[in-house]
């Protein structure tokens, strides 16, 4: 894998929180940070798992997400998708857009609205999720749908995208089934107040 030179993950631990993890070695509830996620680092790093030493999200290796998209100052956690990809692509991976921060607050940003309309119009296959609550599968949706291509040709991309976080945020969540035991890294949850 090659990352982006001068590019570092600095304080972020975006990926140490949102998504889960499912390893022998090492399990993590998705939306739960790590116990070994402290200080803004990993307090095992040189020892960490080989699925946390391969892992980088898409702003550490793909040149075209520019600094303002560091996943912790943008609240957006980009990946590579290799999966769910309809047939009728012409690539066979795409984006993903995780609304990790103020999720309205981002798509009303004009370089992800930006983002979004140049991956559009050049069919790059997009997809929009949300975390789910502590335990379960994020709301992920194609974003290359006829009105979405509408949006980007009448530039009305930001109302566009507002629709597509309402369908996210109404979303059926599903809890995430583990495979793997015995390992598990998830901070307790915190307690509600009162
Ligand atoms: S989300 Fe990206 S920038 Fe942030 S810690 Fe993970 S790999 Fe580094
Ligand atoms: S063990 Fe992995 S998930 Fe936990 S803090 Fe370290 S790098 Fe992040």
């Amino acid at each position: 894998m090659t990352l982006v030179p001068g590019r570092d993950c600095g304080d972020c631990t975006v990926c140490c929180i949102a998504p889960s993890i499912d390893k022998p070695e090492i399990q993590k509830a998705s939306n739960a940070a790590c116990r070994h996620c402290l200080g803004g680092g990993c307090d095992i790093y040189e020892t960490r798992p080989p699925v946390c030493r391969s892992f980088y999200c898409a702003w550490r290796t793909v040149e075209i997400f520019g600094d303002e998209w560091r996943p912790d100052k943008s609240g957006v956690l980009p990946q590579i998708e290799t999966e769910g990809i309809p047939a009728h692509f012409n690539y066979t991976t795409g984006i993903g857009l995780m609304l990790v921060g103020n999720p309205l607050r981002t798509v009303r940003q004009k370089y992800f609205q930006d983002f979004v309309a140049t991956g559009i119009r050049n069919s790059i296959p997009l997809f929009l999720s949300l975390p789910g609550p502590r335990g379960y599968h994020a709301a992920t949706g194609l974003l290359n749908t006829p009105e979405m291509r509408d949006a980007v040709a009448r530039g009305t991309v930001r109302q566009a995208l507002e629709a597509a976080l309402l369908i996210l945020r109404q979303w059926n969540f599903k809890p995430v089934q583990f495979a793997n035991s015995g390992n598990d890294v998830s901070m307790p949850p915190v307690p509600e107040p009162g």
